[in-house]
């Protein structure tokens, strides 16, 4: 056996030779170079030598496949298309430095145990829709130079184990249409050290979709450069996603995205990474949703002191970072009326479930409880209190006992400035709101 291919692996099954450029090669290694197909691509020249190189492809799978044995496709090229739908790939298959020359599917096959596409280049049209990767698969350097499906067609695609897609070039259309991560994966483009250097700009990706794709572990797709609209809508993302050093195309789209982790280690980061990216972009709506991730994230990372902490919950709960005008509008209605039914049950010893309602005192207390919303700390100004806060009616209750005493009045300023100040805060996160979501410059 004389492959030129450096320790070929199919000396021992008798491969049919082929002389290309002085060289002997055996049928699984010959160049790309030696079917000099046209452009209007003609195999009919070829037709034998590629029919045999089927055949003896499937013997080749058929036996190993049989066995369990490792398919080891390490640097064949495949000069005419390769369906490998429906199958079940029972032990570890390698496509190391493999060539696709045409169109590739794959479509519903099972692979149960490692697959490599390491360096693998597809010419063609190539799609793995439906494929199931029960173990760890590495796309790591793999050129895909025409469209990529890894799509829903009747089934999900699914990726089990860990998925490397680092440093894989997409050149063409690339669609992860509701894919299922459940380990972690990998979309980084040059390695760290090299995007870091500023040397040569991030790895693209023309068009690529993730619509509905669900993220169960990590995803990273840092040093990328999104060419055209990516799309994450409906994506669910377990654990924050990584855009470090990567450039956003403005069609970005995250609409129904759900951002579910708060707690893992690089969470912060992660969102404010993607929040500076949309600040960039002066996408206002998509800023504030990862503003309010970000700062969710810190909450739990424990980098924060006690007050910041307790003013970032309150942020939280009241108008939750920001993101809601309704929200505080509707703490200040019930700050509203808890204060008339304080000032009502100061105001009247009477005021119990067991006697009717006390209509007069209640409007008194709602006008009293207004005031101090529209003239905050106006309250300052009384000399004495409002008849109606008076009770003329003798009881034992200690406040009411002194009916309008200094005491008394000093009470109601007190509550009333408390009032005020909450209903100030209230309202300026009402407006935070509304200019943070309608600021135009
Ligand atoms: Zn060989």
């Amino acid at each position: 056996m004389t492959c030129k291919y450096k320790n070929c692996q199919f000396s021992d099954y008798n491969p049919k030779e082929l002389n290309h450029e002085d060289n002997i090669w055996c049928q699984f290694h010959t160049p790309e170079s030696f079917y000099n197909y046209t452009e209007e691509y003609s195999i009919s020249k070829f037709e034998s030598i590629v029919d045999e190189f089927e055949t003896a492809l499937d013997k080749y799978l058929k036996e190993n496949i049989k066995n369990k044995k490792k398919i080891n496709l390490k640097g064949v090229v495949f000069p005419a298309d390769v369906r490998l739908n429906n199958k079940i790939i029972p032990s570890d298959i390698s496509f190391l430095d493999a060539i696709f020359m045409r169109h590739n599917s794959f479509i519903d096959t099972v692979f149960e145990q490692r697959v490599y596409f390491t360096n693998t280049i597809f010419r063609g049209l190539t799609t793995f829709s439906g494929a199931k990767f029960l173990r760890h698969c590495s796309f790591l350097s793999t050129q895909f130079n025409h469209k990529a499906y890894f799509s829903k067609v009747n089934e999900e695609v699914e990726f089990c184990e860990t998925a490397n897609f680092r440093a894989a070039s997409f050149n063409a259309l690339t669609d992860f249409t509701a894919a299922i991560f459940h380990d972690d994966v990998d979309f980084t483009g040059l390695p760290d050290s090299i995007a870091d250097s500023g040397e040569v700009p991030p790895e693209t990706f023309p068009t690529i979709r993730f619509q509905g794709a669900i993220f169960k572990k990590s995803s990273k797709f840092n040093n990328r450069k999104f060419l055209d609209s990516p799309i994450f809508s409906d994506c669910i993302f377990y654990i924050a996603p990584e855009f470090h050093n990567s450039e956003l195309h403005q069609g970005i789209i995250f609409n129904r995205a759900k951002f579910i982790d708060f707690k893992s280690k690089g969470a912060s980061s992660a969102y404010r990474t993607l929040r500076l990216a949309m600040l960039n972009m002066r996408f206002r709506k998509e800023e504030g949703m990862f503003y309010a991730l970000e700062q969710k994230s810190l909450l739990y990372s424990g980098d924060m002191g006690m007050v910041e902490r307790f003013t970032s919950r309150c942020y939280n709960i009241l108008a939750d970072y920001g993101l809601s005008i309704s929200r505080p509008l509707l703490f200040l209605l019930l700050t509203l009326s808890l204060f008339v039914f304080i000032y009502a049950s100061l105001a009247s010893s009477a005021l119990s479930f067991k006697y009717d309602i006390d209509w007069n005192i209640i409007s008194q207390s709602f006008g009293f409880s207004m005031e101090q919303i529209l003239a905050p700390f106006k309250i300052w100004q009384l000399d004495q209190l409002p008849q109606w806060a008076c009770d003329q009616s003798p009881n034992l209750n200690f406040v009411n006992n002194a009916t309008c005493s200094p005491f008394k009045l000093l009470l109601f300023k007190f509550l009333g400035t408390f009032q005020s100040l909450i209903s100030l805060i209230l309202l300026t996160l009402t407006l935070l709101g509304v200019r943070w979501r309608f600021r135009r410059n």
